[in-house]
């Protein structure tokens, strides 16, 4: 911002300065933005995907403890794999714990002169309750309104795949999923809505089949102008 009004100020004989200015401004970007991706790298990711095989024995005997723990026979044949089958399953089901957006997004973010709103809707999601660790699962939609930049759309897909492939919140999974767009993108809005469906609801406590659970978070102009929302919102509700 401040090197466009230098040029408007001198015109351009100093474009060599403007110029300069400009890369140093660029570089700086860059080695903030890395800078900012290896720190939320860092924070993102808990679990090294290397380190998993070496971890299957301790989950392996803890589900064997679980078993045992129900009052179940682990000796009995059709448990005798069980835990190591479980421990497997346990850990593809967390794996977004090894992601990072910014490893995702890399490559994938385009300079595009598209200022028209951005939708994807009726995402597959499947979680796991962090208070319980059984599934949540449901649909994700996503809209946001480009500034400059846009994504392949099959990645907004993969930012879902990431935050759901843990243990979550369904409040924590929407806002993460907005924060990681609104961050890589620093469009001029983006909401994102889940609706799902939460098995500890349904198969234990209150029992209610059909409650769905719908979360939203939204920034930006979306938050700011209730038009927009709506245009989002009708679009998303169309089939
Ligand atoms: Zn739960």
């Amino acid at each position: 911002m401040e090197y466009r009004a230098y040029t408007g100020m001198n015109g351009l004989g100093n474009s060599k300065l403007v110029t300069d200015l400009q890369c140093l401004k660029e570089f700086t970007e860059l080695s903030v933005n890395s800078k900012k991706a290896a720190v939320q790298r860092n924070q993102e990711t808990s679990r090294k995907e290397s380190e998993d095989e070496s971890r299957l024995p301790v989950l392996e005997a803890a589900y064997a403890t679980i078993l045992r723990g129900i009052g179940e026979d682990t000796d009995r044949q059709g448990l005798l794999r069980t835990p190591a089958r479980a421990a497997k399953a346990m850990q593809f089901l967390t794996k977004g714990y090894h992601e990072s957006v910014y490893d995702i997004l890399n490559d994938a973010i385009f300079d595009e002169d598209h200022d028209e709103m951005v939708i994807v809707k009726d995402i597959d999601m499947f979680s796991l309750c962090e208070h319980h660790l059984v599934p949540f699962f449901g649909k994700v939609h996503i809209g946001y309104l480009p500034n400059k930049k846009v994504v392949g759309l099959s990645k907004l897909a993969r930012i879902v795949e990431i935050y759901s492939r843990r243990l979550q919140v369904q409040e924590r999974l929407t806002k993460q999923i907005a924060t990681a767009i609104s961050e890589a993108l620093q469009p001029t809005g983006v909401v994102v809505i889940i609706e799902a469906v939460h098995m500890c609801m349904i198969m234990r406590g209150v029992q209610k089949i059909n409650s769905q659970t719908v979360t939203s978070t939204m920034l930006g102009i979306f938050r700011e102008d209730h038009k927009t929302r709506e245009e989002f919102l009708a679009l998303v509700k169309s089939k």
